[in-house]
């Protein structure tokens, strides 16, 4: 009898094929060069069809925690953003503002893009959920099921060169697997965007509220190390750090 195909093993195989044949073995930086000329036009029209997701997030009752926010988080930043942040889901004060990373962990955050040279406003920032998990729990697989979809509709339309999968959770759910943090950070990974997209690569590194938890300079470096990577694959300059 015959065997029952993988699909999974099919959309990958699939989605390598594309990126390969579409032009996925260009360098990032040249894929940006492209992409950018195109940019302004479809900045606006990116941003029309992210704020028709930011709406749909705000109206969003798909699970429990739709009823226990005080607001929904959709996340911010550039339509045109060469680097997505995915984090695992608002703390109290982003709960508070609506606005992504904006408490502690937030604040290291923004540091660590400062160090690399950017803004807040060059990049895109989001979570896997969009609203606040009560005590900040653990995303449970039904919330991230029926929140995961208004992601993955933000990264096709961003379409960035890199997404860096903030922390376990983040890393888990794009790559679709159960490997510890430890496993997957500090190394380029394939997050498959769908059939007949290419794929775009994912740096997963700790997040950065696990930095502040356990602190070490050791945590420290790793986590620079895998934003050195980032950089180096969209052929960006690293900032030279204070010794
Ligand atoms: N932690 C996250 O994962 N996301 C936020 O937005 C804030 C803290």
């Amino acid at each position: 009898m015959e065997k029952e195909p993988d699909i999974n093993k099919v959309v990958r195989q699939h989605a390598d094929m594309d990126d390969f044949f579409t032009g996925g073995f260009a360098p990032a930086g040249e894929k940006n060069k492209q992409k950018k000329n195109e940019a302004s036009q479809s900045a606006n029209d990116i941003k029309i069809e992210l704020e028709k997701i930011n709406d749909e997030v705000h109206r969003c009752r798909k699970c429990q925690l739709g009823s226990l926010r005080t607001n929904a988080v959709p996340g911010e930043g550039n339509p045109n953003a060469q680097i997505v942040f995915v984090g695992e889901g608002p703390g109290a004060d982003e709960d508070a503002q609506g606005r992504p990373f904006v408490g502690r962990a937030g604040q290291l955050l923004d540091k660590v893009i400062a160090a690399m040279g950017l803004k807040r406003s060059d990049i895109f920032i989001c979570n896997i959920l969009k609203c606040r998990p009560p005590n900040n729990r653990d995303p449970r697989p039904e919330e991230i099921i029926s929140c995961l979809p208004y992601l993955q509709r933000q990264i096709e339309l961003i379409n960035p060169d890199v997404i860096v999968a903030l922390g376990a959770h983040a890393a888990r759910t794009l790559l679709n697997t159960n490997k510890p943090i430890g496993q997957l950070r500090g190394q380029f990974h394939q997050y498959y965007a769908g059939l007949g997209r290419p794929s775009i690569k994912l740096m997963a590194t700790y997040h950065t509220a696990y930095l502040l938890r356990n602190y070490s300079q050791e945590n420290r470096r790793r986590l620079w190390e895998d934003m050195k990577k980032v950089l180096t694959e969209l052929g960006l300059p690293i900032p030279q750090r204070k010794q």
